[in-house]
């Protein structure tokens, strides 16, 4: 084992760790540790497609930071903390250009400005985009301007134990080192929890990483700090019938059409303004219904309905969607260019997450502890995120925290960290290397994808919720007894994924738990029994925290500052 010390350490190197990475290193002599489980340019955000969305007003002019709050917070189903979006909507340009100036190769306009397309629940073309692999080029261009910093050590390959605290302050982090099998203590003023989303909580269907399980948020937990809005899962309208791969909403953006089995484009029951545009939990809503009454291909688990690009024609697909292209070649077996292309809902993105207590600075409840990105719940997303908002949420917010640290870590010392404390994650370690029992990993987590899907997924109740939270606690007493079967040190990823498991667990039953008494229907979290919105009773985030290994529930207040909740039609 062997402790460093660095002024900050940010676990994450996807689009938030990269961002606020670059921020905080601008004062040369911050030492700063980027600790990343997967290699930095392998995180989620090299996944992202469509684009992301800032009010440049470059296709209409009369777009501003203003309209894009409004859609926003109104696609939140007025869940969303207005002052964080404003902020979020007025800086986002300044985002863009600056990504401009660092090489990302935006698609253009032909008068050579950033071309930008339409979204779901958004009444511009606002939506900046590099064809259909945005967050690819996107991260590549930020992993390089991390790279051109000397004051940044890479922990490539080390997986996020704990982190270190003592009740009032952060002190440090416990790692694994994958490669080696060690473990290693990295003591610091401040952290940085940038450690994605988990919606691989759905095993089966997900357009997520394998690796998006949770676990800056699960650590957070442990350790006492609330979560915010659990219960808001968002489930994306279209992903491939077979797989839950994403396709991405560009795909609706460039004006494909969305038909069940007689050819209708059934949106226009359900949205007749917006159609296939608008916001994802109503499209999925709509595409799931259909199915249930008869109109889709197929029936039970394998029934979908059909995207159809045809219309487009083979150059503007090629353009502006090849990735689309190849996945449906790839994955389902049908080129969207001549064939309609099978899809249905697959969970997608938690606007839930690790509370931040102040959008400015990104900073959690625990002193010295920061969230960035998709593992916090700043919130801007409310009950439903907007597609696009994402990137640029964790760009802006990642920008901003890094300047907090930046000026927090100047004035704060170094904590001891006790030899018994380190020694405590290494016999942790060796005691689940030895452990003996007889259930299996892969079993446990089959039954895991089957319980989110089937009892927590786009609709629930309280009888499907309220099991789901026992069968989520039986599964987690049965994680005690799954052995590692793999001995070795050197790269071992049944550790890993024994790790993992228990992060997705627990932030499973979470999510079950705070959508249990969310008696209301809003955004994502839509509830058979309650089918309306109640603004009365629920005008309000919840905040879930574990204490003595019991799940409590709180709320606060949502921020209204600009907009009174309104009905939502689209
Ligand atoms: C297929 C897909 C397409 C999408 N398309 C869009 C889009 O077009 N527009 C949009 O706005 N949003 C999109 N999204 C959402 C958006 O991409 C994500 O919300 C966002 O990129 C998350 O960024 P992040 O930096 O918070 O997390 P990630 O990019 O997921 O990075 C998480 C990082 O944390 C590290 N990490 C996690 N756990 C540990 C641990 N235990 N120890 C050490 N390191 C750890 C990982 O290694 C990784 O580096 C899409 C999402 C998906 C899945």
């Amino acid at each position: 084992m062997f402790v460093k010390k660095y002024d900050v350490v940010i676990i994450g190197g996807g689009g938030a760790g990269l961002r606020t990475a670059i921020e905080v290193a601008r004062n040369p002599v911050l030492k700063v540790a980027l600790v990343s489980k997967v290699y930095p340019t392998r995180s989620h955000t090299g996944a992202a497609q469509g684009g992301m969305n800032a009010a440049l007003g470059n296709v209409i002019p009369d777009d501003n930071p203003k309209a894009h709050a409004y859609d926003t917070i109104k696609g939140s189903d007025f869940l969303a903390d207005q002052s964080a979006v404003f902020f979020m909507t007025e800086n986002a340009p300044e985002i863009v250009y600056e990504l401009d100036r660092w090489g990302v190769p935006f698609s253009r306009l032909e008068d050579g400005r950033i071309a930008q397309r339409p979204f779901g629940g958004a009444s511009f073309p606002r939506t900046v985009y590099a064809a259909d692999k945005t967050g690819h080029v996107l991260l590549h261009v930020l992993f390089e301007q991390a790279l051109s910093k000397d004051n940044i050590d890479f922990y490539n390959e080390f997986f996020l134990l704990d982190i270190i605290q003592n009740g009032e302050r952060v002190k440090g982090v416990s790692l694994y080192d994958i490669k080696n099998g060690e473990v290693v203590i990295l003591q610091t003023k401040a952290v940085i929890l940038a450690t994605g989303g988990f919606a691989r909580i759905y095993w089966f269907r997900s357009t997520n990483a394998v690796g998006n399980t949770g676990d800056g948020q699960a650590v957070a937990f442990r350790n006492g700090i609330p979560l915010k809005d659990m219960e808001f899962v968002q489930f994306h309208p279209t992903g491939l019938a077979k797989t839950g791969i994403l396709l991405s909403e560009a795909c609706r953006g460039e004006g494909g059409y969305l038909i069940n089995k007689f050819g209708e484009r059934f949106m226009k029951k359900y949205a007749p303004e917006k159609m296939e545009l608008a916001p994802r939990d109503m499209v999925s809503r709509a595409i799931e219904q259909e199915i249930r009454e008869g109109r889709g291909v197929g029936r039970g688990a394998k029934a979908y309905v059909y995207l159809d690009l045809k219309h487009l024609g083979e150059e503007k697909i090629n353009e502006r969607l090849p990735q689309v292209r190849q996945l449906a070649i790839d994955f389902e077996g049908v080129d969207p260019v001549k064939d309609l292309v099978p899809i249905r809902p697959t969970a997608h993105y938690c606007m839930g997450g690790i509370h931040v207590s102040n959008f400015k600075t990104s900073e959690t409840p625990l002193k010295g502890l920061y969230a960035v990105g998709e593992c916090a719940c700043v919130s801007v997303h409310g009950a439903n995120r907007l597609g696009g908002n994402s990137l640029t949420e964790i760009l802006v917010f990642g920008k901003f925290c890094g300047m907090a640290v930046r000026e927090y870590v100047e004035d704060v010392d170094y904590r001891e960290i006790p030899a018994y404390e380190i020694r405590r994650y290494e016999d942790f370690i060796s005691s689940l290397m030895k452990r003996e029992g007889n259930e299996k990993l892969a079993e446990i987590r089959s039954q895991m994808g089957e319980i989110t899907w089937s009892k927590m997924g786009i609709f629930r109740d309280e009888k499907s919720l309220s099991s789901a939270v026992e069968d989520l606690s039986e599964l987690l007493e049965r994680w005690e007894n799954i052995p590692v079967n793999d001995k070795s040190k050197i790269f071992n990823t049944n550790l890993i994924e024994l790790l993992e498991l228990r992060n997705m667990l627990e932030l499973a039953r979470a999510v079950a738990f705070a959508a249990l008494y969310r008696k209301e229907s809003r955004g994502g979290h839509s509830r058979e029994d309650y089918p309306s919105r109640d603004d009365e009773k629920f005008l309000k985030h919840s905040l879930l925290y574990y204490k003595e290994g019991k799940l409590i529930l709180e709320y606060i207040p949502v921020d209204i500052t600009e907009y009174k909740p309104a009905q939502r039609t689209y």
